[in-house]
């Protein structure tokens, strides 16, 4: 019985999740967060061809290989045009802050997508969440976001082992992306324990749950770039300094992940309690934030982002200059 019981509640969270989006403005925050690193990251870097036997499957018709430096293609459609810049090569040459900044976002274009990838796969119409997320609901575990990241690191020293730095940056652009997405409370659970329950028989709640979710992802990118505290948000992921990390880095996404999953009950409640209502029908939009942000809807949401992008910016930051000193510029 219990047995059934998971299975049931598995199918539930998987279908809750099948419709994704990502953590989005992974571009824009990545952009702040290693344009603000002083770790030579305008150093020129030769793109080289790809040549790499890799352990994992993708879909391989968006697993694009060439490079997109200056034609801002997957740049997230809510970007405002400007932010952050992308210019083209020069003499095959791109600066390394550039190569992490425009890849960050690559993972979300398809190459996880219409895969076969566990059993769980026939529960599930996305593929991209087993390889995005790490669900903790009751005793249940799934998902691989933790070793999606962990993958992505150890190619890209392999990459820089061999002196091919173009793909050491530009596979740990894609490890970042991971980890950005499991800071992202809503990667670790989809809702309580009886909210899950309840969205069973309950289609209200079901959409609030899914659209909570897409919610709290655009809303990083609506503080970077469409809020009346976006100079504050861009401000503080430049000057957050980084904090100290676990050396092993299993034990440093496997804190990233406790952490999004304790701040799970805040940013859920004040998120229902901001917008509860316009979930049920539909996933906010900038007017939505706008407005809500104008009548101090959002304030409780705001703070407790804003120790988020704290803790989140601190960690990435200190992996990145462990990261890149001890194998990338030896
Ligand atoms: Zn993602």
């Amino acid at each position: 019985m219990l047995k059934r019981i998971h299975f049931l509640l598995l199918s539930i969270f998987l279908t809750l999740s099948s419709l994704l989006f990502p953590w989005s403005g992974h571009e824009s925050y990545t952009y702040l967060v290693v344009k603000s690193l002083n770790l030579n990251l305008d150093k020129l870097v030769e793109i080289r061809p790809y040549t790499y036997k890799e352990t994992r499957v993708y879909n391989t018709k968006y697993y694009y290989t060439d490079d997109f430096a200056g034609q801002r293609k997957f740049f997230d459609p809510l970007n405002d045009g400007k932010f952050p810049p992308d210019p083209s090569p020069v003499d095959g040459k791109l600066p390394a802050w550039q190569i992490l900044t425009i890849y960050a976002q690559f993972p979300d274009f398809g190459m996880d997508e219409e895969l076969n990838l566990s059993p769980l796969q026939s529960l599930i119409g996305n593929s991209q969440g087993v390889r995005h997320m790490r669900y903790k609901l009751g005793l249940i575990e799934a998902f691989e976001g933790d070793k999606s990241f962990l993958y992505f690191v150890d190619i890209s020293k392999e990459a820089f082992a061999k002196g091919d730095e173009y793909w050491g940056y530009r596979f740990l652009s894609y490890a970042l992306h991971y980890m950005e997405d499991l800071f992202q409370p809503y990667h670790e659970t989809p809702g309580t324990f009886w909210e899950v329950v309840r969205s069973l028989m309950d289609k209200k709640t079901k959409n609030l749950l899914n659209n909570a979710h897409y919610a709290y992802d655009n809303y990083l990118v609506y503080l970077i770039h469409y809020s009346k505290h976006s100079e504050e948000v861009r401000k503080l992921i430049i000057n957050t300094p980084k904090r100290r990390i676990p050396s092993n880095y299993e034990a440093l996404i496997n804190e990233v992940m406790m952490y999004g999953y304790s701040r799970f009950p805040e940013v859920h409640k004040h998120i229902k309690a901001a917008m509860g209502d316009i979930l049920i029908e539909r996933v906010p939009t900038i007017d939505d934030y706008q407005k809500l942000e104008a009548e101090g809807k959002l304030d409780r949401l705001y703070k407790v982002t804003k120790e988020i992008i704290v803790v989140m910016t601190g960690t990435i930051k200190a992996f990145l200059e462990d990261y890149l000193t001890t194998y990338a510029q030896k």
